[in-house]
């Protein structure tokens, strides 16, 4: 039996889920709540520690009651986080509702946009955009200078726009915190080595230190880390993306504020320049990376660990600087401020993996964020703490189930519906020294 004053509980991981979770459990009366991070709020390798997310829209047919489970999801999802992310005083500051443009370049992929999002339907919202000039007239004069060569897309004005990460997230920590949840950041007190696994069941976990910390119920919240911490028969690859940074005039800040995201499925995105460093972030577009140990490392398992790095392969850099010169040529040539890859974890079919653990009956999971967790950080911690709580919506425990059985034989090439790049999922291994960027690292 769970109750907020009776129950101990840790959570492994203060990064984007697992600081949710916090503060709806202390939002929820929960008294005895513990959260273990090797970093410091906000974790230097929570993929949530970035300058900004996207927050997509809710589809045309959104809601309507009738959708199979997933969409019933991804739809009730979306309907909550756009709400939680308007009102609710620790997210709402970092919303910024500013629209959408959505494009691709080849003709199958725009196909598969205007069916995907539904964009023709006039109740979507959505304006075509068919030449250069639509794609400049979505933004102030002089930011989008390119040719869109082969680009079409469609803009969404509204219910849709970018969020900025990191202080998102330290808010939830820090709101957390304030109601009573005991955070345990930094190396070695923070740093989960394993669970402490008892009678069949996990009793909390063991930090570097040597200290042991048990609980009642141990929620795992490690991201792309949580491989590495307990078997999950394969439901979650740890997979890498790439992002970069370049420095804005503060005259350029001005002009680009307020900007729609731009997101372009085989290219690339960007966001505005963010308010602190006057910096652009922009992602180039690619099915990721995996970082595999040979099989004599790891005991003949297929594993892929990974690792922190503030540079990118070369080849993003040219992906990154390919993305700008087709739509702002005029920044193609400046220098990168800074780039990092960001791990995340992607479950088979990119759904996430929410669930009671079938054998360790005290254990919880929040994981598997499958590159499109964060937007939900306003509620995903409530949907953690109804599964803790044995009342998630049966629809939703369908789709975040344990299912193991959709990881056998997983194809660990498998692209997952994303494209760019060279179109396939590559190895870090495969990447010697010097075809990595040789950025001066940040003081
Ligand atoms: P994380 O936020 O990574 O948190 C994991 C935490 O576990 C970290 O704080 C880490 O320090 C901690 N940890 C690790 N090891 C241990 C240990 N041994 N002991 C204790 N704690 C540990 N989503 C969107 O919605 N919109 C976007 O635009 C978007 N863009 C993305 C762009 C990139 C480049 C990437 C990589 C992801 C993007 N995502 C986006 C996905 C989103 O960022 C993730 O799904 C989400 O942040 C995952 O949250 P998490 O809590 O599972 O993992």
């Amino acid at each position: 039996h769970i109750g907020p004053t009776s129950t101990s509980i840790l959570i492994i991981g203060c990064g984007t889920w697992g600081s949710s979770t916090a503060l709806h459990l202390a939002r929820r009366g929960y008294r005895n709540v513990t959260v273990l991070d090797p970093y410091e709020v906000p974790s230097a390798i929570s993929a949530g520690n970035d300058v900004n997310k996207i927050k997509g829209y809710a589809r045309a047919d959104s809601f309507s009651g009738n959708e199979d489970h997933e969409t019933y999801v991804s739809s009730r999802l979306v309907a909550e986080s756009t709400k939680a992310w308007e009102t609710d005083p620790v997210f709402s500051p970092y919303y910024h509702d500013t629209g959408h443009v959505i494009a691709a370049s080849k003709p199958e992929h725009i196909e598969d946009l205007r069916v995907r999002e539904g964009a023709d339907k006039p109740e979507s919202g959505f304006l075509a955009l068919r030449t250069a000039v639509d794609f400049r007239s979505t933004m102030p004069k002089g930011v989008l200078t390119g040719e869109f060569p082969s680009w079409k897309g469609w803009h969404k004005k509204t219910g849709c726009g970018w969020v900025h990460a990191r202080k998102a997230l330290t808010s939830a920590a820090m709101e957390a915190q304030r109601m009573g949840v005991k955070l345990i950041t930094g190396s070695p007190a923070g740093d989960v080595k394993a669970l402490i696994i008892e009678e069949g069941d996990v009793k909390g976990a063991r930090t570097a230190d040597g200290a042991e910390h048990r609980a009642d119920r141990t929620i795992l919240c490690a991201g792309a880390t949580a491989p590495q911490l307990l078997d999950l028969k394969g439901q979650l690859r740890p997979t890498a993306w790439t992002l970069a940074h370049i420095k804005m005039t503060p005259e350029e800040v001005k002009l680009y504020k307020d900007l729609p995201v731009l997101f372009n499925v085989e290219r690339g995105f960007f966001l505005e320049p963010d308010e602190d460093n006057h910096e652009l972030k922009i992602c180039d577009e690619h099915p990721g990376y995996c970082n595999w140990t040979s099989p004599s490392q790891d005991g003949g398992r297929n594993t892929s660990v990974p690792f922190a790095r503030h540079q990118i392969p070369t080849v993003s850099e040219e992906g990154v600087s390919q993305f700008l010169r087709e739509c702002m040529p005029h920044l193609a040539d400046r220098p990168f401020a800074f780039a990092r890859i960001c791990w995340c974890a992607d479950t088979p079919n990119r759904a996430f993996l929410i669930c009671q653990h079938p054998e360790y009956t005290s254990l919880t999971l929040g994981i598997g964020g499958s590159g499109h967790g964060f937007k939900d950080i306003p509620v995903i911690g409530g949907y953690i703490a109804d599964c803790l709580e044995g009342k998630l919506d049966p629809r939703m425990a369908r789709t975040w189930r344990w299912r193991p059985e959709t990881a056998v034989g997983r194809d660990w090439h498998d692209v997952q519906g994303r494209m760019g790049g060279s179109d396939s999922v590559l190895n870090f291994a495969n990447v010697k020294e010097d075809e990595w960027t040789s950025i001066a690292p940040r003081l």
